[in-house]
């Protein structure tokens, strides 16, 4: 019984002294390790790590989006190969707001066709009229 104990003891002892040799993953500098799960050599290196990455996850995020926004800002397959153009993407195609579009064909400066409620610019009406302003 005793013998059995003393032995457990050692045992214990023995794995509590385990000393592991790993380099920091955060400042990549050796140090011993209590436990083979340990990726820091200190608490504050695991934190720092922890807010870097979470730093780099925020940042992809925001680039992820700006790309996501540019490409659904850019114009839907080439509207100029389409015969007819809404006034939003005559705006679009031409880099002005949807509303200068509808002054320009209110002002019969910009030729329409209205199909029931809707407006809509031939590509011919909007290449005679960029045609009309070259200076
Ligand atoms: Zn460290």
């Amino acid at each position: 019984m005793e013998f059995h104990g003393v032995n457990q003891n050692k045992y214990i002892r023995m794995s509590s002294n385990m000393r592991i040799e790993k380099t920091c993953e955060y400042c990549n500098q050796l140090y011993i390790a209590k436990m083979t799960t340990t990726r820091y050599c200190s608490h504050d290196c695991n934190r720092k790590h922890y807010k870097q990455l979470q730093r780099e996850k925020k940042v992809q995020h925001v680039t992820n989006k700006r790309i996501q926004s540019i490409q659904s800002d850019s114009i839907p397959s080439s509207p100029i190969e389409k015969p007819f153009l809404s006034m939003k993407e005559t705006g679009k195609l031409i880099g002005v707001h949807e509303r200068t579009v509808i002054k320009l064909i209110k002002d019969k400066k910009l030729p329409c066709c209205r199909i029931g409620r809707r407006v809509i610019i031939s590509n011919e009406s909007l290449k005679s009229f960029i045609e009309s302003k070259k200076a």
